[in-house]
């Protein structure tokens, strides 16, 4: 079995190695660098520079473990070069894995010729035509600038600037306070920014808990961040010492750098798809099957470029389902439980509904919750922000979970497999969990579900 994969992001390299493992010749097209967003210039880039940020502020606050460091002081210029260094090294390991399962990378832009058919446009100037079995699709997306906000990659940036930005802006305002803006935000403050942060919802984080994303909110109001929400751009001018910006509700900001990040849009230019057949929705998203096969037969899609989470580990795991499903199996099921997580200082994860969304569905619900503040090990590390907070059916079933405090991406694990195995809060609850760890706040806040939390102050004294 031949397949082509157009795209090596998350979704298509996992995607082309699982099927080289499954015994299929793989071919993968790639435009730029192996690895795609989530590599360059996405998940890894800002979880390495929030890792320096994270440095700096624990070193900041060593005394309080009696360690003293008088002279703390951050570098952007190499914070971005161990960023550059690291993804680097990454990237030659996803080439080296292709080498070792014998997936062949050619490098250029793909553009579909017909179901079977790739034309290859190589970086080298040759053309190559592919002939193969499969194809999938795999081109991910890229940030959305309405015009407007006259984006300009120097005054006006997105992500994949600030990512690579080598002086430390004076001033910044970032337009959406989502995941990205939250994040990065958060980063060039506590390096010394100052930062306004500008979102239409009514909360930063607009997807998550409700009490959740307050909390965040007092924590960047803490450090200094401005934060207005249920305001909009309305006009932006661009001149030489800045950006100068008017809001809806008739503010003016002014700052140095204009940071955009209102979201991502799917990226089909130039695949050629509507001469295909593929039929994409009013957002440009492919339209795939439960299995992940496009409209076209033997034409898959996968990651940022269908109707799913824009995020790496459903990209991935897509890719893989996908591989399987072009060599003769027959999966479905990949979303059951997708984890979302933001990498701030307190970090945000959480998998399933939300209380308001129970709420809104008519869910007959109840809450376990547990502050980290009770617990020794969010003691020890001096960490004692924020909550786990879980939720159940009448049937006791683990349906959604929120967490903020320290490692919450990490913890989430544990409740994201009891969302996706369908586990009870009593079943999970009766798990022995280490002492003194993080882990700990999630037993709790279990037993808490059944009024049984013999750690959790309780109020009724
Ligand atoms: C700043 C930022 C931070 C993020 N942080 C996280 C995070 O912490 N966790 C998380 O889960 N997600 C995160 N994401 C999202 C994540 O990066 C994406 O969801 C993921 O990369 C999508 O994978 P993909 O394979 O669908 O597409 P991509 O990673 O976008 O890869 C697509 C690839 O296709 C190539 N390509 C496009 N067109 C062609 C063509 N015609 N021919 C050849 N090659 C082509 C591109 O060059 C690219 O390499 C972040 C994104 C950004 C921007």
């Amino acid at each position: 079995m031949k397949i082509t994969v157009i795209g090596a992001g998350p979704g298509g390299y996992e995607a082309a190695i699982m099927a080289a493992k499954l015994g299929a010749e793989v071919t993968v097209i790639e435009k730029k660098e192996v690895g795609g967003t989530c590599l360059n210039i996405g998940c890894i880039p800002t979880k390495t520079l929030l890792a320096s940020a994270d440095v700096l502020t624990t070193s900041a606050e060593a005394e309080k473990f009696g360690v003293f460091n008088d002279h703390t002081t951050a570098n952007l210029e190499q914070i971005i070069e161990r960023k550059d260094k690291l993804v680097s090294g990454l990237v030659k390991g996803i080439e080296f894995l292709f080498e070792s399962n014998g997936v062949n990378l050619v490098r250029g832009v793909g553009k579909l010729i017909d179901a079977k058919t790739v034309e290859v446009a190589r970086s080298d100037g040759e053309a190559l035509t592919l002939v193969s079995d499969k194809i999938l699709l795999a081109t991910g997306s890229v940030p959305i600038c309405p015009e407007m906000f006259c984006y300009d990659g120097e005054k006006v940036i997105t992500s994949t600037e600030a990512l690579s930005l080598k002086t430390l802006p004076k001033s910044m305002i970032v337009v959406g306070g989502g995941v990205i803006g939250c994040e990065l935000g958060q980063f060039f403050s506590r390096l010394g920014t100052k930062v306004t942060i500008v979102e239409m919802a009514d909360q930063i984080l607009s997807a998550e808990d409700e009490s959740v994303a307050k909390q965040l909110l007092r924590q960047l109001k803490r450090e200094k961040i401005k934060v207005l929400t249920a305001n909009g751009v309305t006009d932006v001018k661009v001149q030489d010492s800045g950006v100068s910006v008017t809001l809806k509700k008739g503010e003016r900001l002014e700052a140095e750098i204009m940071l955009l990040s209102i979201g991502r849009s799917s990226f089909s230019k130039g695949l050629n798809l509507e001469e295909v057949g593929i039929k994409v929705d009013s957002r440009g998203r492919i339209e795939v099957d439960e299995s992940l096969e496009t409209s076209v037969k033997g034409i898959y899609a996968v990651g940022d470029l269908i109707n799913t989470p824009y995020l790496a580990h459903v990209a991935s795991k897509e890719g893989i389902i996908a591989a399987e499903n072009m060599l003769g199996k027959n999966k479905t099921g990949v979303h059951k439980a997708i984890p979302r997580c933001v990498y701030t200082d307190p970090q945000v994860a959480a998998v399933g509904i939300t209380e308001k969304e129970a709420q809104q569905r008519g869910i007959v619900y109840k809450v376990g919750s547990f502050d980290f503040r009770s617990l020794g090990k969010a003691q020890i590390i001096a960490k004692i922000q924020g909550q786990v907070k879980i939720i159940v059916d009448e049937k006791d079933v683990i349906i959604g979970a929120s967490i903020i405090g320290p490692e919450a991406t990490d913890l989430l694990a544990e409740l994201t497999m009891a969302v996706h195995l369908g586990l009870t809060a009593e079943v999970l609850g009766e798990v022995i969990h280490p002492h003194p760890t993080l882990s700990e706040a999630i037993m709790e806040a279990l037993h808490d579900v059944h009024g049984k939390s013999i750690n959790k102050v309780s109020t009724r004294f």
